[in-house]
């Protein structure tokens, strides 16, 4: 089984979840750009952050055989933080990079004015860059805040098929489907959807455009998700072809929109800028 886990916060993770997810049948991620739990203070953050995704996060992935992309954005939570919005005049330096796959992710928390202002600059980014966007809906008042996401794609000059709307759930997927966008789901371990709420969306709503994600970040999570979802299809019923459509072929298809997707971890670089995974310089 091979898998690609389309959400996954790998800096928040250990080379034990690497280890983990390779025997797993991961073979390939996406770590979106988002909130580190500590607010950051200043742009130059959000570099050294950018950065990491581009260059050490890859390096680390490439060791237990996993390809590993990125999305860039100003999250939605730090999208209220005057502090932090002079990120989006940098943005477009990093959307030409080739690890880039997607502008993410972007949405809404709150709703607020920032927010709006936020996801409307950087769905035209995205338009501008030949991007997807992969955007987050938000945990609280989750219709209203599809809705108003919805609108505001359809107002941008991104086509909504190059939109992937993530954290769905049963209150959300119908009016999602029917926007046209991608859809994904992120399964955590105690909140949110769970395996059996996943397969039930997949028997009412079919597997296409869908994605399945762990969202595995610094919080309770769960970075074999993905397999389990996996397991959970096979078991009611689903055969393997529909396994390999969810979590495989469609993050490929989503993603690939990108033209920038190389799924070859290839050998991995002995050194990234001079350091070596291995302490003590073995
Ligand atoms: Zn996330």
């Amino acid at each position: 089984m091979r898998i690609f886990d389309p959400h996954i916060h790998m800096t928040s993770r250990t080379t034990d979840d690497y280890e983990a997810m390779y025997a797993a049948g991961v073979r390939a991620v996406v770590e979106p750009a988002f909130w580190l739990g500590q607010p950051r203070t200043s742009p130059a953050s959000f570099f050294d952050y950018f950065d990491a995704l581009l260059g050490w996060e890859p390096f680390r992935a490439a060791q237990y055989g996993i390809a590993h992309h990125c999305t860039i954005a100003l999250n939605p939570k730090e999208a209220n933080d005057p502090r932090c919005t002079p990120v989006l005049d940098e943005l477009p330096r990093y959307l030409v990079k080739d690890g880039v796959v997607a502008v993410g992710e972007i949405g809404y928390d709150s709703m607020t004015p920032a927010e709006d202002h936020a996801l409307a600059v950087q769905l035209q980014l995205a338009a501008e860059h030949g991007l997807p966007a992969m955007v987050h809906t938000p945990h609280r008042d989750k219709l209203t805040g599809l809705r108003r996401t919805i609108d505001v794609v359809r107002e941008s000059a991104l086509a909504t098929d190059r939109v992937l709307l993530d954290h769905l759930n049963e209150t959300t997927v119908r009016e999602a489907k029917d926007s046209g966008a991608w859809l994904g789901f992120s399964v955590y371990p105690d909140t949110k959807m769970d395996e059996d709420r996943m397969v039930a969306i997949l028997d009412e709503y079919g597997p296409e455009k869908v994605l399945v994600n762990s969202a595995a970040d610094w919080g309770k999570s769960d970075p074999l998700k993905t397999r389990k979802v996996a397991d959970a299809m096979l078991k009611a019923g689903f055969d393997e072809d529909a396994v390999d459509l969810v979590l495989w072929r469609n993050p490929v298809a989503f993603y690939g929109l990108s033209g920038r997707l190389d799924l070859d971890p290839s050998t991995p670089e002995a050194l990234h800028e001079g350091n070596s995974i291995l302490r003590g310089g073995e």
